[in-house]
């Protein structure tokens, strides 16, 4: 399979910091030129909040939770505010965090009522003697932690549900005629908005993150990849930083964000090559979806074999640059960028 973008540099820069906002069937022809500048104008935002923190010399940890926060409170992506329903009508939310240089990492799964729930992967990372929480404990966790908690109803956009409509129809339908007579479809091939960030500050500090609401129709307490440690989300300054996104059970069954940080490590193959090794593996087994990656010295690479993937990047020249499609790379002035050449 094609492997559609070709983006890494190596720089000087001291600070960096990649995001995505999912991959899929996202094309030029799909999109309204409207919606492409809602997605450019919060992608934009995402990178200069997080490029602030790095600016001002903060951590790498900081980074990734403010450029996340941005796109979780955004309609536009399916993490926080934009998250997809599950069948039974719910949002479950998934988070994760990881810091490169003492392996820490933090994840909440199948959270309902947290407005941010990379906040939440962060304090569980950060005040608790865990890894990972999930479901109400998870929920009650980060309303003691005094996190932002808000009615369910605060993440119904008409939208997902609409979304989430046709999809149950569509598996009627298929149930109707045999097509997968037990097998509940949820919706895995369609243009996807799950968020991540991998960052570098100036300390030379790793970390990644990612947030997601998952699937749209998933059931029976469903938890894909992103909330995974080593599956959706990894950090280690002795390698890069990763976040995942795509089709969720085969990013786990092939630990996709470790996998990737493996082959760095261990084999010395670049960035570009690892994440593309992976993302073989992941067709091979019947997925795909994208991987953003980020090493100590500032290299990055935003990889995928879906046909976009809403992603952009900024470094320490304060340059802000977004891409949707297919080699669609460019920059995009904002007066941030000037700030903070
Ligand atoms: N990987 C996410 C999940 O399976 C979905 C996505 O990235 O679009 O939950």
């Amino acid at each position: 399979m094609t492997i559609q973008t070709n983006t890494t540099r190596a720089d000087d820069s001291p600070i960096r910091l990649v995001v995505h906002g999912g991959a899929g069937t996202i094309t030029r022809s799909k999109l309204t030129k409207e919606l492409e500048q809602a997605y450019t104008q919060v992608l934009a935002q995402s990178l200069t909040a997080g490029h602030a923190v790095l600016e001002a010399g903060g951590s790498s940890i900081d980074a990734v939770i403010a450029a996340i926060v941005v796109m979780e409170d955004s309609p536009l992506f399916n993490a926080g505010k934009g998250a997809v329903f599950s069948n039974a009508g719910r949002i479950e939310l998934d988070a994760s965090i990881m810091e490169g240089s003492t392996r820490m990492a933090g994840s909440v799964a199948a959270v309902t009522t947290i407005r941010n729930p990379i906040r939440a992967a962060n304090a569980v990372m950060t005040k608790s003697a865990h890894v990972m929480l999930m479901g109400q404990g998870a929920d009650a966790f980060a309303a003691e932690m005094g996190l932002e908690i808000v009615d369910p109803s605060y993440f119904y956009t008409q939208f997902r549900w609409n979304q989430l409509q046709k999809a149950i129809a569509e598996e009627r339908l298929m149930q109707d005629h045999d097509v997968v007579p037990d097998t509940p479809q949820p919706q895995m091939d369609k243009k996807r908005g799950t968020v991540g960030a991998v960052a570098l500050d100036r300390h030379g500090n790793l970390a990644a993150g990612t947030s997601t609401g998952g699937v749209t129709n998933k059931r029976f307490g469903r938890v894909g990849d992103s909330p995974v440690i080593g599956a959706g989300t990894y950090a280690d300054n002795h390698s890069v930083a990763v976040s995942a996104t795509g089709t969720g059970e085969i990013f786990i069954r092939t630990v996709a964000a470790f996998n990737t940080a493996a082959q760095v490590r261990l084999q010395h193959i670049p960035i570009i090559e690892a994440a593309d090794n992976t993302l073989a593996e992941i067709a091979a087994l019947g997925g795909d979806g994208g991987l953003i990656v980020l090493d100590a010295k500032g290299n990055y690479a935003m990889r995928f074999n879906t046909r976009g993937m809403y992603r952009g990047t900024i470094g320490s020249d304060g340059i802000v640059q977004v891409g949707m499609f297919a080699a669609d790379d460019r920059a995009v002035s904002t007066s941030n960028s000037h700030d903070t050449r």
